[in-house]
C-alpha cells in the first residue's frame, strides 16, 4: 500500500495512527485526578483541591518562565513517594497512551528524587516497571492487539541523572551530602549519577528489567554535561543507552558535550544545535562552522534530536510560536527528529498535538508528516532483539500507511 502524498493530516488522522512518545517525563504526566487522590492521602497540600483550580494556578497552558513551569513538579514528586504511587502513575501513563493510540513510549524520572532510607533506587524502578509491564501484559490480551489490528504496548524506562540538586531535594541527596563534606557541588552531582547509572546497569542485566538508558536533566546553564561523564562511562560499560537533555537552555557546546563526553545516542530538545549566535566559548573561532560540523555530525552518527514543542514554546520565551521553532529548519536539513510530549500534565499536550502543531506549521501531508512520526519507533531503546524492534518498526509504518490510505 502507498501512502496518498494528499492525505490530509485532520486531527482525525492525527488521532489514529500508531506514535511513539519517547521523551516523556513520569512525574510530568500524571492525571490531575489521581494527583489529587494520591495529595489526599499523602497529605501533601495542593494549591487547590480541584482539576480546574490546579490547571488554572500550576498545570497552565502557558507559563511566565523556566521557574514557573518547573514549579508543578514539585508537587508530583511530593505525592510520588511510595512504589504504591509510582506503580498505580506508571500503570495509567500506559492507559493514557494506549488509549490515545500511543503504543510504544520511553518513561523517564529521576529515581534518587523518589528514594528514601529503605527505599533504594532499585525498589524505586521496579514500581514503575510494575505499573507499565501489567498494563502491556491486559493490552497484549485485547482483542485489538491479538488480532493484529493494533500494535501491542512495549515500552522503556529510562533513569534520569539530574544536573543539579540541593539535599532538600530528596532524604537520599541529603545523605550524600552529609556524607560528602569536602566534596564540592559537582562531585557530589557526578557521583549520585555514577550510582545511578550502576544500578540501572545491574537492573538491566541481573533482573532484566527494561531500564534501557540513562539521561541527564535538570537545571542545564552553568551545570555542565562534563561532571557526569564517569556515569556516562559506566553506563556505557553496562550495555545502557544514552541521551541526554541538551540544547535547550544552553547553546551548541552543550550538546558538543553529550555527544562528546556522554556518548549521546539521541539528544533531548537539542533546540539550539543550529545557533551559532549561542556560542561562547571564545576557543570556537568560527561559530557558524562549528554548528555545521556538529550538525553533520549528529546527522552523521544518526543522533535523533527528541523534540517536544509546547514545552519549547512554555520554556523558551525566544520562540514566540512554532512558526518560529528551530525544529522547522532541523528537519528541512535533514536532521534526525522525532516528536514528543515531554510532559502531558505539565505542558498540557498529547503526541497527536505536537504532531498537529508541527504539520500546521510545515503543511505536512501524510506522506511528508510520516517520516518524523516513524522516526520515534525507529530511534526507540527497543528492549527486543533487533529482529523485534524491525518487526515493531515495520508494523508501525503499516498502520500509518493504512490511516492514510483510507479518504
Ligand atoms: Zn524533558
Amino acid at each position: 500500500m502507498t501512502v496518498s502524498a494528499s492525505a490530509a493530516v485532520t486531527p482525525d488522522f492525527l488521532a489514529r495512527i500508531p506514535k511513539a512518545d519517547i521523551h516523556l517525563h513520569l512525574d510530568g504526566s500524571l492525571r490531575v485526578e489521581t494527583l489529587i487522590e494520591l495529595a489526599k492521602a499523602a497529605k501533601v497540600s495542593l494549591p487547590s483541591e480541584t482539576a480546574e483550580g490546579l490547571q488554572t494556578l500550576v498545570f497552565k497552558e502557558k507559563y511566565a518562565d523556566l521557574p514557573d513551569y518547573l514549579q508543578g513538579f514539585g508537587l508530583t514528586c511530593a505525592v510520588l513517594q511510595t512504589p504504591e504511587a509510582l506503580e498505580r502513575v506508571a500503570y495509567e501513563l500506559a492507559q493514557d497512551c494506549i488509549a490515545e493510540n500511543v503504543p510504544y513510549i520511553e518513561v523517564r524520572f529521576a529515581p534518587q528524587q523518589h528514594t528514601r532510607p529503605g527505599q533504594n533506587i532499585a525498589d524505586v524502578l521496579r514500581a514503575v516497571d510494575r505499573g507499565l509491564a501489567r498494563a502491556a501484559a491486559e493490552r497484549a490480551a485485547s482483542p485489538e492487539v491479538v488480532s493484529g489490528a493494533a500494535l501491542p504496548f512495549r515500552y522503556g524506562i529510562i533513569a534520569c541523572a539530574m544536573r543539579f540538586f540541593l539535599p532538600a531535594f530528596s532524604p537520599s541527596y541529603a545523605e550524600l551530602f552529609d556524607a560528602l563534606p569536602s566534596a564540592s557541588l559537582p562531585e557530589i552531582h557526578g557521583l549520585a549519577s555514577l550510582e545511578l547509572a550502576r544500578a540501572c546497569a545491574r537492573l538491566a542485566a541481573d533482573e532484566g528489567l527494561p531500564v534501557v538508558a540513562l539521561d541527564l536533566a535538570g537545571a542545564e546553564n552553568g551545570f555542565p554535561a562534563v561532571e557526569h561523564q564517569a556515569a556516562y562511562q559506566a553506563a556505557a560499560e553496562g550495555l545502557l543507552y544514552a541521551t541526554v537533555h541538551a540544547g535547550e537552555a544552553y547553546g551548541p557546546e552543550s550538546i558538543y558535550q553529550a555527544i562528546t563526553k556522554c556518548h549521546a545516542d539521541r539528544i533531548g530538545h537539542g533546540t539550539w544545535l543550529l545557533a551559532a549566535d549561542r556560542v561562547t566559548s571564545a576557543s570556537v573561532k568560527d561559530p557558524q562552522a562549528y554548528v555545521t560540523r556538529l550538525a553533520q555530525l549528529v546527522a552523521r552518527r544518526h543522533i535523533t534530536l527528541e523534540v517536544c514543542p509546547t514545552s519549547n514554546l512554555q520554556t523558551l520565551p525566544e520562540i514566540p510560536d512554532i512558526a518560529h521553532h528551530p525544529v522547522l529548519e532541523q528537519l528541512e536539513q535533514g536532521l534526525p527528529v522525532c516528536i514528543n510530549t515531554d510532559n502531558r500534565l505539565i505542558s498540557r499536550t498529547t503526541p497527536a498535538r505536537e504532531l498537529g502543531l508541527l504539520a500546521a506549521a510545515r503543511a505536512d501531508t501524510a506522506a511528508s508528516l510520516r517520516p518524523v512520526v516513524l522516526e520515534g519507533f525507529r530511534t526507540a531503546f527497543f528492549s527486543g532483539s533487533p529482529a523485534e524492534h524491525a518487526a515493531y518498526c515495520a508494523r508501525a509504518a503499516a498502520l500509518y500507511d493504512q490511516v492514510a490510505a483510507v479518504p
